[in-house]
């Protein structure tokens, strides 16, 4: 059958509940096509496409009738709109026909092949008639202001009826239309069985009292329209019920992590599957565990490959019964073929170099995405099995982008928080993604999400303006928590909370913080110890300069070899001086997304050290290769100068790890850091380089190298007091507390609708400090 409903008032009308039920009936019955048909332009249209809890249109009739398309892909329907669009005289000549009329006040929405006007009912008067009869045009006058001049015999019904014909449905058995205005009318007066919801305008209800094909519902909006399509015979009783049986049944856990990695380490030792502790743990993953300290029921969801060669896969695991007694793992099984597309591939292919703004190395490949979208759905599907009743769900990072649409249509009374780890880019480069508006819709599913600083922050809430209205809620100022103007990542004020179609959504700034705890065991053991002695023996008098990162073109390696190949031609009084030391961790294997580059940073560091080396001097050390955590400590006590010049980055760990080793160790090594990093926002104290311009890159390493001992230690204490504040516990807390405001506040929002009352108004705040 063909469902043919009106939007606003009908299909969107009636309470979350009954839209809901609606939407998931329509959604798990495919015998149902379903025809948008509605008064707004197509471009009014578009953002309910990117709601993920509203089922696809397969047919979009809109501008009264006068624009029909295909639901995915927005192209007309030839056979219908061809005649509509012979008819039109155009958008300027009717408005310039009608301009010198008083009182019609033109409406500033989308619109196309029709003109529409807000105006009194007298001002439509014989001149009036005369002037759009002269057009050849028809008139349509609704709700008591709206006037639109339509092609000639074009409205909702006539559309429908020539949609129903070129379809080849039979109208008296397969179609039903739901709407709730006079402007709907013209679709019962054609035969077809049709709806009018609860509370529908009362001229509507007047004049389809005598049609015998109409059901006047007792419930207003979608619940109207279930109630009719079981009336009419559509759906049974029990079909109905059955279809929304298939709702998630809540699971145990009061927070629910989805992360992509396990907590635990998984590995595959002669075919037995075995597991360890996480060889580098960053900080997170103990970071989140933590929440579950005190014995809160929680669940763990994460990916681990499914082979029948390891045994039956387990879905559930145990994590660390002694320290977390109530924690599981919930293991999403994937084959090593869906982590290859998935993981390598797909979200390193597509959307790592887009989100970091260089979308010139993008590749797309439409058959990756039904892959990213299965491997979401069911992380999703799992977390709702998971999560007890109003649990908060917390989802980790853009290769899970699309859990939240699956989420919240398993299940509404979730709190969903995300948290972005990579940087968010403006909205000039994300829209380059083909699956932009998806994405989006799906994010906008959450109560929270939060990003690293402000500016990540503000251009999410850039993208998502351009896929559908959004209301700024509440603004806060950045400073001084963050750089407002001093970098160019920086921001003055940010968004804290938008509305989007009814809900509130809140939006956060956490810079992720350190676990100074593990960097002072690793200088506290012994071996780590003897390693910077014996490197600053190596040393001597020469001062090292540090560089760490992964091969990525995002770290901007090469930019950086070639500034130093620069300061090294430019001031030869550092030959013999200086020494760089570069600590490339390699990618993994099958990433030929990184081939070139490395193939061209051996080159550069052999031409470099071609040109410079001496017998007693090597002007380079590049390291291709991963080095342990405690290891790299010992570098970054050893070294003079940390060099960290991503040409984009959504935080850099690095960065921070040198400040705290140098500040635990007393040291006054200078921090030179990228102002595309992060973690430029959010750290004083460092010298600030732009790695896009290749002079400053030189004259800044050129001052840290020469920067007196006091203001050395000075920028340095300064960069220390804050990375040693704002740490990685800190980071977890702050970012629970405000999914914790957000939730209580959206309930509160809920108790206020239910006594009839809209919520407070909006309020400025600055960033907690
Ligand atoms: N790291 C490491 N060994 C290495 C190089 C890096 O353990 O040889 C760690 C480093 O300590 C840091 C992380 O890798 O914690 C890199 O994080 P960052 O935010 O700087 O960059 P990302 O790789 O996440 O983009």
């Amino acid at each position: 059958m063909l469902l043919a409903t009106d939007l606003d008032g009908t299909f969107l009308g009636g309470d979350q509940e009954a839209r809901m039920r609606l939407y998931q009936l329509i959604s798990s019955r495919p015998d149902i096509d379903l025809a948008f048909v509605t008064g707004r332009g197509l471009e009014d249209v578009l953002p309910l496409l990117a709601d993920p809890t509203i089922p696809q249109p397969d047919y979009i009739i809109c501008d009264v009738g006068a624009t029909i398309v295909h639901g995915d892909t927005q192209q007309p329907v030839g056979p219908v709109q061809g005649p509509i669009d012979e008819v039109w005289p155009g958008r300027r000549l009717v408005s310039d026909s009608l301009a010198h009329i008083e009182g019609l006040q033109h409406q500033e929405v989308p619109q196309e092949r029709r003109c529409s006007y807000f105006c009194d009912e007298h001002h439509i008067d014989d001149e009036v008639r005369e002037i759009v009869a002269k057009l050849g045009c028809d008139i349509l006058f609704s709700a008591g202001k709206y006037f639109d001049v339509l092609p000639p015999g074009v409205n909702k019904g006539s559309t429908l009826t020539r949609l129903i014909e070129h379809l080849g449905l039979d109208p008296k058995k397969d179609v039903m239309v739901a709407g709730d205005t006079l402007n709907d009318l013209s679709m019962y007066e054609h035969g077809f069985e049709g709806v009018c919801v609860g509370d529908s305008e009362e001229g509507l209800l007047l004049a389809t009292q005598k049609l015998p094909n109409v059901y006047h519902a007792r419930e207003p909006g979608a619940g109207g329209i279930v109630e009719a399509l079981e009336h009419f015979g559509f759906l049974d009783r029990e079909g109905i019920e059955a279809e929304l049986e298939v709702v998630a049944e809540p699971g145990k856990a009061d927070l629910v992590i989805v992360y992509h990695r396990l907590p635990y380490e998984e590995f595959v030792d002669k075919g037995v599957r075995k597991r360890r502790r996480p060889r580098s743990p960053n900080g997170i993953i103990p970071t989140l565990l933590s929440f579950f300290a005190d014995g809160k029921a929680g669940s763990w969801v994460a990916w681990a490959i499914d082979d029948p060669r390891y045994g039956e896969f387990e879905v559930h695991t145990e994590v660390d019964t002694r320290d977390y007694p109530k924690l599981v793992a919930a293991r999403v099984g994937l084959s090593e073929e869906d982590v290859e597309v998935f993981y390598k591939r797909f979200s390193k292919e597509a959307f790592w170099p887009t989100l970091h703004t260089f979308w010139e190395r993008a590749s797309f490949d439409e058959e990756h995405w039904p892959v990213f979208l299965d491997v979401n759905r069911r992380f999703a599907e799992r977390a709702a099995a998971e999560a007890a009743e109003g649990a908060v769900v917390w989802i980790h990072d853009y290769n899970l982008w699309m859990v939240p649409a699956y989420l919240r249509e398993a299940r509404p009374d979730v709190t969903i928080a995300f948290f972005h780890h990579t940087y968010f880019p403006s909205a000039d480069v994300f829209n380059v993604l083909p699956w932009r508006r998806q994405i989006v819709g799906s994010l906008l599913q959450c109560d929270y999400i939060g990003f690293h600083i402000p500016r990540q922050a503000e251009n999410f809430v850039d993208v998502a303006r351009g896929v559908m209205p959004i209301e700024i809620v509440e603004k806060v100022n950045c400073a001084p928590r963050f750089f407002t103007y001093g970098c160019a990542v920086g921001l003055d004020e940010m968004t804290a909370e938008i509305e989007v179609s009814g809900r509130r959504i809140g939006i956060g700034a956490h810079p992720v913080g350190l676990d100074l705890k593990r960097v002072e065991r690793a200088l506290a053991r012994e071996d780590i110890q003897a390693r910077i002695s014996e490197l600053r023996e190596e040393l001597g008098d020469t001062r090292m300069i540090l560089s760490v990162e992964r091969l990525d073109f995002t770290k901007g390696i090469l930019e950086k070899l070639q500034a130093y190949e620069r300061l090294l031609d430019e001031h030869p009084e550092l030959h013999g001086e200086i020494t760089l030391l570069t600590i490339c961790v390699p990618a993994a294997k099958g990433m030929t997304i990184y081939e070139e580059l490395q193939i061209q940073i051996e080159q550069t560091v052999g031409r470099i050290n071609g040109r410079f080396g001496r017998f007693d001097w090597a002007p380079l050390r590049f390291f291709f290769r991963a080095v342990p955590f405690e290891r790299l400590v010992a570098y970054y006590a050893a070294a003079s100068v940390a060099w960290v010049t991503p040409l984009r980055d959504g935080l850099n760990l690095v960065a921070k790890e040198f400040v705290a080793t140098q500040g635990l160790t007393g040291g006054k090594g200078v921090l030179v850091l990228s102002e595309f990093a992060g973690a430029a926002a959010e750290l004083r104290g460092p010298l600030l380089t732009n790695p896009h311009d290749p002079n400053d890159m030189v004259s800044t390493c050129h001052l840290a190298l020469t920067l007196s001992p006091e203001e050395a230690s000075q920028r340095l204490s300064e960069a220390y007091d804050s990375v040693r504040y704002y740490d990685i516990a800190r980071w977890g807390d702050d970012f629970m507390t405000a999914v914790d405001a957000v939730a209580a506040r959206n309930k509160e929002r809920e108790r206020e609708r239910e006594r009839g009352r809209e919520p407070e108004p909006p309020v400025r705040k600055d960033l907690a400090s």
